[in-house]
């Protein structure tokens, strides 16, 4: 970016909670490739006279977001009604939180190039979805089966300072409502969005810029990156020219990032926000609090840090791993009854190696992941070379033999008999004697020798021992 100014950013996450009924209603939540209103009921069309009920489960995922992000829980919470109109917003309100909001004053830590950076939360809220309209040849229609499906929503005080930051924060984010079962956070579905509130500041101030701009409705964390870049360019071009951005609501124009003024900036008394008189306060028991937390697991980042420091993993490896669910699931099974010296080395192989074989190649089904296992510990005990050790792992996953099959098939068996690798090596060098004299001279003319031993062997010997034995035999 331009390095005359810094960036100032704040996030709005939204995540669908992942409960079978809505937030203020029986209907079924589960609206996804639905046909439209067949998800709805008085309560989320907004008919006059029906009773919202608050969705007890819906609740307590929101406190354990709060409890992940490190935030107090108010103990008597509340909702509230933030009024204004829209074609999708039946009653003219949307049932939101105001003052008393679950979660209040929590972090989250997030890496960056310069260590660990805390980010502040500012506060975790319970709210309901909107409808949807749906435009098509210059008619609207509308669709009231996402009306009332529950969401959070995660504010984040104005932290960010780079775009890579966000994006960090973003994944962390997701990966935490997914390891503990809060959303799916599936963006194609529209269960995680994101709201930017940005601003520019000359660098080397302190205070807050005099302006924010808003974009509501991103979808995508890639949108969001580019969203960013575009913003960036408009406001300090805007700057540049000694003039202050307007304080205003910006829309997408489309996925490219690029965006344009919608209206000013509503402040929070254009919502003429008011406790929603048909739902009582909400008390949140210690109780309640402590048995939620015991529902909590352990987070991506202390997941990662722990198999750095227990194991030695490396940290690019470590990231992969508990990117999702699925995978540090299958990795922790995988290296359960492992050696705590293999581990680092299965990692490598699990992420490198076995996620290509994923990727590229079909599975047979008898091929085992344990098997991996099986192969990194033979590599690491020097009883197969890595070369025919990767070879191994293609055929296993490919056919479904056995390791032990395919190494006595294959001959893969590494020559440990240091008698017959001195008979091959000295039959290398008495044929060889312009090579010896070279090597004598230049200690790395030697590794044509072992090339050729190594050869001879049919490569199932360790080249380090052959290395070794033919600088022995050149002193
Ligand atoms: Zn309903």
């Amino acid at each position: 970016m331009e390095s005359n100014y810094e960036l100032i950013i704040g996030l709005e996450v939204h995540v669908q909670s992942k409960t079978k009924s809505k937030m203020f209603c029986s209907c079924d939540s589960n609206y996804f490739n639905t046909p439209p209103n067949t998800h709805v009921c008085p309560v989320c069309f907004g008919l006059p006279g029906a009773l919202p009920v608050p969705n007890r489960r819906a609740v307590e995922l929101c406190i354990k977001t709060s409890l992940a992000l490190n935030c107090e829980i108010s103990k008597d919470t509340k909702f509230d009604r933030k009024n204004y109109f829209y074609p999708d917003l039946p009653k003219g309100f949307q049932i939101s939180q105001y003052d008393k909001p679950i979660g209040l004053n929590g972090n989250l830590e997030i890496e960056t190039v310069s260590g660990l950076k805390r980010i502040g939360i500012t506060r975790v809220h319970q709210e309901e979805d909107t409808g949807k309209s749906i435009h098509n040849n210059g008619e609207t229609f509308l669709d009231f089966n996402k009306s009332g499906v529950p969401l959070i929503e995660i504010v984040s005080e104005p932290d960010f300072r780079t775009k890579e930051e966000v994006t960090t924060y973003c994944k962390r984010l997701r990966q935490i409502v997914r390891y503990l079962k809060i959303s799916n956070a599936d963006m194609e579905r529209g269960e995680m969005r994101f709201e930017l509130n940005m601003s520019l500041r000359k660098a080397g101030e302190t205070s807050l810029p005099n302006y924010k701009v808003e974009v509501k409705n991103i979808a995508s964390i890639s949108v969001l990156e580019k969203v960013i870049d575009y913003e960036i360019r408009r406001q300090s071009e805007i700057l540049d020219q000694g003039e202050t951005p307007k304080q205003e609501t910006r829309g997408l124009i489309d996925m490219t990032g690029e965006t344009t003024s919608q209206r000013s900036k509503e402040n929070e008394a254009d919502y003429r926000y008011f406790p929603e008189p048909d739902i009582p306060l909400i008390e949140i028991s210690d109780e309640m609090i402590s048995k939620i937390r015991k529902e909590l697991v352990e987070l991506p980042q202390q997941k990662k840090e722990r198999y750095i420091k227990d194991f030695g993993i490396e940290a690019s490896n470590a990231e992969t791993i508990i990117s999702d669910v699925q995978t540090y699931k299958e990795f922790e099974t995988l290296v359960k009854n492992t050696d705590k010296a293999v581990i680092f080395e299965v990692a490598k192989w699990y992420t490198g190696e076995y996620f290509a074989l994923q990727n590229n190649s079909i599975k047979n089904s008898n091929f085992s992941p344990s098997s991996l296992v099986e192969l990194v510990t033979l590599v690491t005990e020097k009883k197969i070379t890595r070369a025919n050790a990767k070879d191994a792992l293609i055929e296993s996953y490919t056919t479904g033999k056995t390791i032990e099959e395919i190494i006595k098939e294959k001959g893969y068996e590494v020559v440990s008999d240091m008698g017959q690798i001195e008979k091959v090596v000295d039959t290398i060098m008495s044929s060889n004697p312009k090579a010896v004299d070279d090597a004598r001279k230049n200690p790395n003319a030697a590794m044509f020798l072992v090339g050729q031993a190594m050869r001879e062997l049919k490569g199932q010997a360790d080249a380090q021992s052959v290395k070794d034995l033919i600088m022995s035999k050149l002193k």
